[in-house]
């Protein structure tokens, strides 16, 4: 039975999420040898240069406490990711994550300096994936995900921050590869069964709602959730946040796969209650079409462009930096008269576009209503 600690912390204060993490630590029963002499790679969710009180990337003092613990039980700790299309260092910067590295004396590692193609042959949907290269080397990889609404997932914490480890521009290729939601879904469920992290911390003290999971809303719901089993600790932090877990594919298909628990009743919860920290009216992904729900799938497939959103460019707020038109990974976007134009019948929705605009002038709306 997988188990999972769930702490009451209500603000970034130091001194009350180290204690968090030492307690999350001894509830999970992680021995002195968790760490010791082994390569640890901390994998915070670096999605874009935003400041921390946008609350896209890992919390900081969140950060800090895991590199803290990973550091005092004798690892060797590095921390790194491939964030949506610029620099680690830049976004590490803007998240006030560089000045907790310097503290604490730990190198920073790009995911994009290189891939590593590695093999899963179990995997359902996806066989081989291709990691960046400090992915492939790390002995404990430590999973810093934040909770936080996705316009194409549903949601997004432990599992899907493992996307991350995936090198560069590989994410726009497996984008286009696996287009449809479930397919996707699949993909990642096959990405956590390989990597299979050694420890997922869900950063919900301040969570995003509304349109995540970069233009979404932060809220204050005070909690840390740790496990060693991701779909645990994502299952969790759902069901606090009002979203039935096996709503979520990704989570559904890693836990049918076997990677995982998605079902909180069966799972171990130590620390504080769901009761305790249920958040209330919590805001879904307005974008995200729930699988069952009206249109059905053939309606959904006949009338596609106009129940589905659409990425809109609202051409006032388009500065021509081509950000989406790089990252498109079905490479539907130009540039048409200094502005980005989207051509709909090949477009995939997935959203990369909206999510990436640094100018924010990229808007999803349905075309009926
Ligand atoms: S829509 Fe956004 S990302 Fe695309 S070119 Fe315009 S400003 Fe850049
Ligand atoms: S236009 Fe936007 S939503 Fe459509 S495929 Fe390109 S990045 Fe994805």
């Amino acid at each position: 039975m997988s188990r999972v600690a769930l702490l009451k912390v209500p603000d970034y204060r130091e001194e009350g999420v180290l204690e968090a993490f030492h307690t999350g630590f001894s509830l999970l029963g992680l021995k002195g040898d968790f760490f010791a002499g082994k390569k640890v790679l901390m994998k915070p969710n670096l999605l874009t240069s935003f400041n921390v009180e946008r609350g896209v990337c890992t919390h900081p003092v969140v950060v800090r406490s895991a590199a803290v613990a990973a550091l005092r039980g004798g690892g060797s700790v590095s921390l790194g990711d491939s964030p949506g299309f610029e620099k680690v260092e830049r976004v590490a910067r803007a998240a006030g994550i560089t000045e907790v590295l310097h503290d604490l004396d730990i190198p920073l590692v790009s995911f994009d300096d290189g891939k590593t193609e590695v093999k899963f042959p179990q995997g359902k949907v996806c066989k081989t994936f291709p990691l960046g290269v400090p992915v492939t080397q790390a002995e404990v990889l430590l999973n810093l995900a934040r909770l936080k609404t996705h316009n194409f997932t549903g949601y997004s914490g432990a599992v899907k921050n493992l996307y991350g480890c995936i090198s560069g521009r590989s994410k726009m290729a497996l984008h286009m590869r696996y287009n449809e939601l479930k397919d996707f879904s699949r993909m990642l469920a096959d990405l956590t069964g390989f990597l299979r992290p050694a420890l997922s911390v869900v950063d919900g003290i301040i969570s995003m709602e509304g349109p995540g999971p970069r233009r979404g809303t932060p809220r204050p719901t005070g909690f840390l959730i740790m496990s060693r089993d991701p779909v645990a600790a994502d299952a969790v932090a759902c069901t606090l946040a009002g979203i039935p877990p096996r709503e979520i594919l990704h989570l559904r298909y890693a836990h049918d796969a076997g990677y995982g628990t998605a079902r909180v009743e069966d799972l171990e919860i130590v620390g504080n209650s769901l009761d305790e920290l249920k958040i209330k009216g919590f805001q879904r992904a307005p974008a995200y079409q729930r699988e069952g729900r009206w249109p059905p799938p053939f309606l959904s497939r006949l009338f596609r462009n106009y129940i589905i959103p659409l990425p809109l460019v609202e051409k006032g707020k388009c500065r021509a930096c081509r950000v989406c038109v790089d990252n498109c990974p079905a490479g539907v976007i130009r540039l048409e008269d200094g502005k980005a134009s989207i051509d709909h019948s090949r477009c995939i929705r997935c959203y990369c576009c909206q999510e990436l605009c640094p100018h924010e002038a990229v808007e999803l709306r349905r075309r009926l209503w």
